[in-house]
């Protein structure tokens, strides 16, 4: 068993913000990266609103960002391991057990940002496609639907700036609706609505996504009228909404009823010695900028509850 003074569960931008603050804090901090360096940021494809990170003649991507912060945390002296860990025992309090797929760990204190994942529609044909045009992620997919048709399925800002990123690669995107009416926020509406690849089917779900080796419909159903029809389409791009990765957490920490961690104003979770930073603990704010804040008063406080101990 490896022993341990901070482990720190995920490596996006709260784990990797942690990682830099415990690190220059002396603590040498073991960072379990996961399989995805960077987690959902990576996966962006570009990032406008990150203070301090920017450039006039072009949009850079969530993967630079992480590689920033990834060097900057590993120049202070953070270690990652890309391992995922697959149960935790913090009922006997610290040290606290971190098992991962091939180490077993005691951390004398332990900072959770797992953060969360994309949602799954639950419709027939769904999973089956994934990876043969059923995807989550535009920025990792969109190079494979060059010259075809896809629908984007949502309303939100994701939808809206994935929808955006998939007219550099197809032809036509659809963005299919539950409501008449977006979430995401108007910048990103304006930039949808001028877009002549995007057009949009408004009352409607996706009831079921057809196929033979690749998907080649859709069928929809209006909730205003209750009509269905298919609609030929190559791709199914979803962005509905996260679920928080804290699956390996249950009976560890006390979690809300969606399965976020519950944190106080100080990343406190209710285990003393487990902090939870970033998404894991957080479906309201869920930007790069918070993740990176709550990243720091985690570690900040990691190192003070640590100091108190001595
Ligand atoms: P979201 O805001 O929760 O939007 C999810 C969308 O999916 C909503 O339009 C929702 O419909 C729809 N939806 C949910 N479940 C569905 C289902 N089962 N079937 C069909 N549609 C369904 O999620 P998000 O777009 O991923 O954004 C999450 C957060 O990240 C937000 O706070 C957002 O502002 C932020 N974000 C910001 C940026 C940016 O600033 N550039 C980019 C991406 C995300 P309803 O509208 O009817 O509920």
């Amino acid at each position: 068993m490896e022993k341990e003074k901070v482990v720190i569960i995920g490596s996006g931008p709260a784990g990797l913000t942690a990682a830099l603050y415990t690190a220059r804090a002396q603590l040498n901090p073991l960072v379990i990266a996961g399989s995805q360096l960077g987690g959902q940021v990576a996966l962006t494809s570009e990032i406008e609103n990150y203070p301090g990170f920017f450039d006039e003649t072009r949009v850079p991507t969530g993967n630079e960002l992480v590689d920033v912060m990834h060097k900057q945390a590993e120049h202070f002296g953070a270690r990652l391991e890309f391992d995922e860990v697959t149960a935790v025992d913090f009922r006997q309090g610290s040290p606290f057990y971190v098992k991962t797929y091939g180490q077993e760990y005691q951390a004398e204190a332990v900072i959770v940002t797992a953060g969360a994942a994309p949602r799954r529609l639950g419709v027939p044909g769904e999973e089956p496609f994934i990876g043969r045009g059923v995807s989550y992620c535009g920025t990792c997919d969109g190079f494979f639907f060059r010259g075809k048709e896809v629908v984007v399925v949502g309303g939100g800002d994701s939808a809206l700036e994935e929808g955006i990123f998939l007219t550099k690669f197809a032809t036509t995107v659809t963005i299919i609706h539950r409501r008449s009416e977006l979430r995401g926020g108007p910048a990103l509406q304006k930039r949808a609505f001028a877009n002549p690849k995007i057009s949009f089917i408004w009352d409607t779900v996706i009831e079921e996504i057809e196929g033979n080796e690749t998907v080649q419909a859709v069928k929809l159903r209006n909730l205003q009228t209750g009509a269905t029809k298919r609609h030929p389409t190559d791709g199914v791009f979803v962005f509905i909404g996260h679920y928080p990765n804290s699956k390996f957490l249950e009976g560890q920490v006390q979690m809300d009823e969606h399965g976020y961690i519950i944190t106080d104003e100080l990343m406190r979770t209710s285990v003393p010695g487990v902090f939870a930073a970033g998404e894991i603990q957080d479906p309201i704010y869920r930007q790069v900028g918070t993740s990176v804040g709550q990243g720091v008063a985690a570690a900040m406080q990691t190192e003070k509850w640590l100091s108190e101990r001595e």
